[in-house]
């Protein structure tokens, strides 16, 4: 089955979609970006990734490049061209194309790249078994609310958990709490059974699938606080996990060198990547 991209407009083979050397994404990351998880032929919380886009596009003084309207009709045929039913859909929006200079160049057409990918992600091992994670220090800006393809530290960080046998690094701020992972959220279950996740100011990614979490984390009456919480913390939680929109709830069974809980998926890891899931599946959590 031939696989297509969406570039600027038009539909055309993946390994033909380019754009122009002076693309300010290309040249200076100038740009942002979504990725959209698809689980049994459906896109799990479009909605809120695409408002995501919309903040981060004007965050960044972007103009949007369709409609949302269009933007959807777009999503749509791609993922029914690639015939995608399980895996996701990416897209990254750029401030467009213009010699180059730093500043900002005014009255540029921003591009738009869409692509997809077919993932079985449900049959990931890691979802079952739990993964290691590091710590490293934070090293980046100040604005990791937005959702920019500017990624290097990000990159610098899952080279060096992958180097370390880890599946993702949790970053570290200068008094000792967690940030968040590469291209995840930190989330403990405390010893007196408290959900942990840091607030979402300026210092993360603000997760949809975190979102969607703490809503059903809320339904379920589960006891949870939204504050910064320490590696000394995280080292002697009962429970730790991460979130994303390709890791959904991944539970943490390591940290550097500290086993949590007794080494195997938590508990309540595993109920919330349960309950999770049966959202994605488009099943009520109420109504499991
Ligand atoms: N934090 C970072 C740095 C990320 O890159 C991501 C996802 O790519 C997340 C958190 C999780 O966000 P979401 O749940 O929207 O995928």
């Amino acid at each position: 089955m031939a696989r297509y991209a969406y570039v600027n407009g038009r539909y055309v083979p993946h390994d033909e979609g380019t754009v122009h050397i002076e693309d300010r994404g290309y040249q200076f990351a100038d740009g942002v970006y979504e990725v959209i998880p698809i689980i049994d032929d459906r896109m799990v919380d479009a909605a809120p990734h695409l408002d995501r886009l919309d903040r981060s596009l004007s965050e960044m003084n972007i103009a949007a490049p369709l409609s949302r309207k269009v933007l959807e009709l777009v999503m749509r045929e791609l993922i029914e061209r690639n015939g995608v039913s399980e895996g996701l859909i990416y897209m990254q929006v750029t401030r467009g194309v213009a010699p180059r200079d730093h500043k900002f160049p005014k009255g540029v057409r921003p591009s738009i790249v869409m692509t997809t990918k077919k993932v079985d992600f449900l049959s990931q091992k890691k979802l079952s078994d739990g993964v290691k994670v590091i710590t490293i220090p934070d090293i980046r800006w100040e604005r990791c609310d937005i959702k920019t393809i500017s990624l290097l530290p990000n990159c610098m960080a899952k080279t060096q958990a992958f180097e370390a046998g880890a599946y993702e690094a949790w970053q570290v701020d200068g008094d000792g709490n967690v940030t968040e992972g590469a291209s995840s959220n930190a989330w403990i279950v405390t010893a007196d059974g408290k959900l942990l996740t840091r607030p979402a100011t300026h210092d993360i990614l603000r997760g949809v699938t975190r979102q969607s979490l703490l809503r059903i984390a809320a339904e379920e009456g589960l006891s949870f606080e939204e504050r910064p919480f320490s590696v000394e913390e995280a080292k002697t939680a009962r429970e730790a996990f991460v979130s994303s929109a390709t890791s959904f709830v991944t539970p943490v069974v390591q940290i550097d060198d500290t086993v949590i809980g007794n080494g195997g998926p938590g508990i309540l890891s595993g109920r919330l990547q349960g309950w999770y899931l049966d959202y994605c599946a488009g099943l009520n959590t109420k109504e499991r």
